[in-house]
């Protein structure tokens, strides 16, 4: 019998289009491992919204490889220790793993390298981009900072690679090694079960995943305009599944290109969004806990009122309906419709003057498709402390935003006690008809006007 091949799993939770995996099979035997570390990400390990989804999706994919009779092994610990005596206990000749650039995965795979027996190689795949940090330069050679010229760029390049299939056969090891029990690492939350909104909203896993996008094909077409308005929910909801590496870029690429309508083309640059996401924090790894422009510092509120407000947003009740509709779908779902989560970003960062990073850690641990890279990258974007922008070029206006993307019916759903409120009221429900709902926690004018001032002297 052959020596084993381990497919290190991460974010890549899938069978079809898995380069590692199928690395692996055409190998030898596979052992498919995740392993599970609590400490290696620091402030970014996973938040209460995406242990929920990772548990389902383990679930998911045992259940997809046990109909093949292989499994995956489940592990606690640090990421590279465990791997390498892993490898040293079942005689593996490879480990292999879709490549990840989050920075902590990229110090593991570093350190795994050193670790393995010297009989055993790490072997790393590119499986989860359209275009690879790296993939595309810039006339001197150099990685792209902005993202008009590295979308153009990676247009240039496409189509991309072929898909890769599900393996054919995926050759069993002679004996599997111990794995832990899934319910033992509690993942989803007990006591409260705060779940019940995800369960409802989401299918979890790859065929789930590959339903969506089958579902959801006939849409692209509209979704140049469709995307921005959140009552008809018309973009693709992917985002964890994409996330997860449930399903990867590549597939959804070939999956709806054929139309070459314009939503498409939209559609396909909010694909290279997740590249360049990628791409700034391969060189930036702290993007996203650290200001890109420095200077900012002293421009955020502290003490007691702003914790209020801080508490006031992530409850959904500033007083301003789309931006509580927003906060409230986030604590229900675990998502948020793109064009309110710029929305909420703005209001938090620019009406409030609460620091991104606030927004950002909490986002981190409410969403299901929490992702380092995009995270961040919105954030800084939103806040102008970024690579690309200026702090007060966008300061959103809510009831401008809300009214001019029509998000009358999507307040209704999440925002129960407008619910009776018709469409003139309902963006800014005037004083006699707000009920229950919260007054506004600052004007709009009030709160751009105090922007600007401490915008202005935080540059003096
Ligand atoms: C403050 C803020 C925080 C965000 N945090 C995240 C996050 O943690 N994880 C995440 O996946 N997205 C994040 N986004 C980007 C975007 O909101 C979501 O990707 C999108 O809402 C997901 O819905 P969808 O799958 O229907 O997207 P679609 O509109 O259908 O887009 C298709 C795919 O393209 C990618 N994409 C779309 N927009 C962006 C974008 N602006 N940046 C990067 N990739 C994009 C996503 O993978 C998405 O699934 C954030 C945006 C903001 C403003």
């Amino acid at each position: 019998m052959s020596s084993p091949h381990i497919v290190w799993l991460r974010r890549d939770l899938r069978m079809a289009d898995q380069p590692a995996l199928h690395a692996a099979a055409e190998a030898g035997p596979v052992i498919p491992v995740y392993v599970l570390d609590d400490a290696f990400a620091g402030d970014h390990a996973y938040g209460g919204a995406s242990r929920w989804w990772l548990h389902h999706s383990l679930e998911s994919l045992a259940k997809s490889l046990g109909a093949r009779h292989s499994r995956i092994v489940l592990r606690r610990g640090d990421a590279p220790t465990v791997l390498a005596a892993l490898a040293k206990e079942t005689g593996a000749a490879a480990v292999h793993a879709i490549r990840h650039y989050e920075p902590w995965w990229r110090k593991a795979q570093t350190e795994l390298r050193e670790a393995l027996p010297d009989d055993c190689t790490l072997e790393l795949h590119d499986g989860n981009y359209l275009a690879e940090p790296g993939a595309v330069q810039t006339g001197s050679g150099g990685a792209y900072k902005i993202y008009t010229p590295f979308s153009k760029a990676v247009l240039a390049q496409m189509p991309p690679r072929d898909e890769l299939p599900e393996p054919e056969t995926i050759p069993l090891p002679e004996t599997w090694p111990k794995s832990d029990d899934l319910a033992d690492w509690k993942l989803l939350p007990t006591r409260p079960d705060w779940a019940g909104g995800m369960r409802a909203f989401w299918q979890v896993g790859e065929g789930a995943a590959l339903e969506r996008l089958e579902d959801w094909a006939g849409d692209v077409a509209g979704y140049d305009t469709g995307r921005n308005l959140p009552s008809q929910s018309l973009s693709s909801r992917l985002s964890p599944h994409l996330h997860w590496g449930e399903i990867s870029p590549v597939q959804v690429w070939h999956h709806l290109s054929s139309g070459r309508s314009k939503g498409w083309k939209t559609f396909e640059k909010e694909l290279i969004w997740r590249d360049y996401a990628q791409q700034t924090i391969a060189q930036f790894p702290d993007y996203p806990s650290r200001s890109y422009r420095d200077g900012y510092s002293g421009l955020w509120r502290s003490g007691k009122a702003a914790e209020a407000d801080f508490a006031a947003w992530t409850k959904g009740m500033t007083g301003y309906p789309i931006v509580d509709a927003g906060m409230r779908q986030l604590w229900q779902t675990g998502w948020m419709h793109n064009r309110v989560r710029m929305i909420a970003a703005s209001f938090l960062v620019k009406n409030l003057l609460i620091d991104w990073r606030r927004g950002e850690q909490w986002f981190w641990d409410c969403l299901v498709d929490a992702d380092y890279g995009n995270n961040g990258v919105n954030w800084q974007w939103i806040s102008g402390t970024g690579v690309d922008s200026n702090m007060f070029s966008r300061i959103m206006a809510p009831i401008t935003q809300s009214e001019k993307f029509d998000a009358a019916a999507y307040i209704r759903e999440h925002v129960p006690e407008l619910a009776g409120l018709d469409d003139a009221d309902i963006h800014d429900p005037p004083d006699g008809k707000r009920g229950d709902y919260p007054a506004q926690i600052i004007g709009h004018k009030a709160a751009r006007e105090r922007a600007l001032d401490a915008y202005r002297k935080a540059k003096d």
